[in-house]
């Protein structure tokens, strides 16, 4: 899971509350720790502390790795990934929320603050569409805050933000009845994060708790049988060659041999880890870090995919996709043939230019348009023929979600959101 929301929402305090009542950090720890924050009045460095003091315990067999934090309730093993807060967060949460499967969004109900983060600048319309288009399956809405002193757990602010974020995130694809879940919070003072929140609190709610929330999710269905992907997220050196990163798809086992693309680089499996501990598998869903044998650490790198040798993904500089255009920058409002922009594809980050808009799809009907655009503007859906300067490891959409959606971003803007259909260049006529 991923946290997201407008800075100061409350994630880091909340993902650190998390870590906190899930019992994966010790109490004389945490009271050293919290007390430090808060006599340096940065309360908010919670869970910087929090990671810090899981760190320290690692010699002792607690895991956490760069940025990445593990907790188990009684049914469910979670990840949190690219926890917030940590000084190795990843500040452009997208490799985070690319590998997410629920995101929660923090959301403060503080006067002033929810107005803030909804603004068009406001980070709480971005990371909700990003998560949409990233495939984050189900968002948990957390209004956080709810014991400030300007809402004081009052129902009726509550419900207003409910409605403008209903409504908007309505607009951003996500189905209001099946993908989202709203519970108010106070992340802070740990109200409504593990136990449910107590009547003489809040009288008006009475569902469960966050981590109840979590808990009474679905199991998630995963493709376990395609061939093996796991796009890599990041790599080091510890006693061998460690390379980090979520089985998209298949299986991964210890003692088998697998290819690292794109370069088909060889390479064979000495450890699988999650958590602390070693597997012998490990299957789609899993966060792990993986020992290679017999590949050079220089060799490969974030946005390289380990895939299995007999079927591995597909190596490309060109393919076609259908394309959602967001706002585009001031200076740059016609997106046409040769404009650029930062793709963003599971793990990997490249450069990319449109070599041709090749039709625009009506957005009521769906259908083509007659037209063919010479270039569009904000909002307009179009099938685009793109290209690369390197070599870049991609699916086709429908074969494979996680390897076939990216996002489009220009100047720390996100411009864009699309689906591959297509690898290589397009069809010529005639062709089938
Ligand atoms: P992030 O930027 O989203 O990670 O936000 P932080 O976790 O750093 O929190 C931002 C500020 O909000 C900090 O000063 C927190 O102490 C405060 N904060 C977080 N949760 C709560 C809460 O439940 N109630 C109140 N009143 N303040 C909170």
């Amino acid at each position: 899971m991923v946290f997201i929301g407008h800075v100061d929402a409350g994630k880091s305090t909340c993902s650190g509350q998390v870590l906190f009542l899930t019992g994966m950090v010790n109490e004389r720890l945490i009271e050293k720790y919290s007390k430090e924050a808060s006599d340096k009045k940065h309360a908010s460095w919670f869970l910087a502390y929090i990671m810090d003091a899981l760190e320290e315990e690692r010699a002792k067999g607690k895991t956490v790795e760069v940025g990445r934090a593990h907790f188990n309730t009684d049914t469910k093993r979670y990840t949190i990934l690219d926890a917030p807060g940590h000084r190795n967060y990843v500040p452009n949460m997208i490799m985070g929320v690319a590998q997410a499967d629920i995101g929660i969004l923090i959301i403060s109900a503080r006067k002033g603050e929810f107005e803030a983060g909804f603004e068009k600048s406001g980070q709480t319309r971005e990371h909700a569409l990003l998560a949409r288009t990233l495939g984050v399956r189900t968002l948990i809405v957390a209004i956080n805050k709810m014991d400030d002193t300007t809402v004081n757990w009052d129902k009726k602010r509550y419900d207003e933000i409910v409605d403008k974020l209903n409504i908007f995130l309505a607009q951003a694809g996500y189905n209001i009845k099946k993908d989202l879940i709203y519970l108010p919070i106070a992340g802070l003072a740990g109200i409504n994060i593990k136990n449910r929140l107590d009547s003489s609190v809040c009288n008006w709610y009475s569902g469960e708790s966050l981590i109840g929330t979590l808990d009474a999710l679905p199991a998630l269905q995963r493709n376990e049988t395609g061939p093996l992907r796991i796009p890599v997220l990041d790599k080091f050196k510890d006693m061998g060659v460690i390379a980090m990163g979520k089985v998209e798809q298949g299986v991964i086992a210890r003692g088998q041999s697998y290819v690292i693309m794109p370069g088909s680089l060889p390479c064979e499996v000495v450890k699988i880890e999650n958590d602390e501990k070693s597997l012998k598998r490990a299957r789609a869903g899993e966060n792990v870090n993986i020992t290679l044998k017999g590949i050079d650490e220089s060799a490969f790198h974030r946005g390289y995919v380990i895939c299995d040798p007999l079927s591995p993904v597909k190596v490309v500089t060109e393919f076609v996709a259908q394309l959602m255009l967001m706002e585009l920058p001031s200076e740059k409002v016609l997106f046409t043939a040769s404009s650029t922009a930062v793709l963003h594809v599971h793990t990997a980050v490249c450069d990319v230019e449109v070599v041709i808009i090749l039709a625009e799809i009506d957005k009521k009907t769906g259908q083509i348009a007659k037209k063919l655009p010479k270039f569009v503007k904000s909002r307009s859906v179009i099938n685009v023929h793109f290209r690369v300067p390197v070599p870049i490891c991609l699916e086709v959409f429908k074969d494979s979600p996680q390897l076939g959606r990216f996002t489009l971003r220009d100047e720390a803007l996100t411009i864009g959101f699309g689906k591959v259909l297509r690898l290589g260049p397009p069809k010529k006529k005639g062709e089938n």
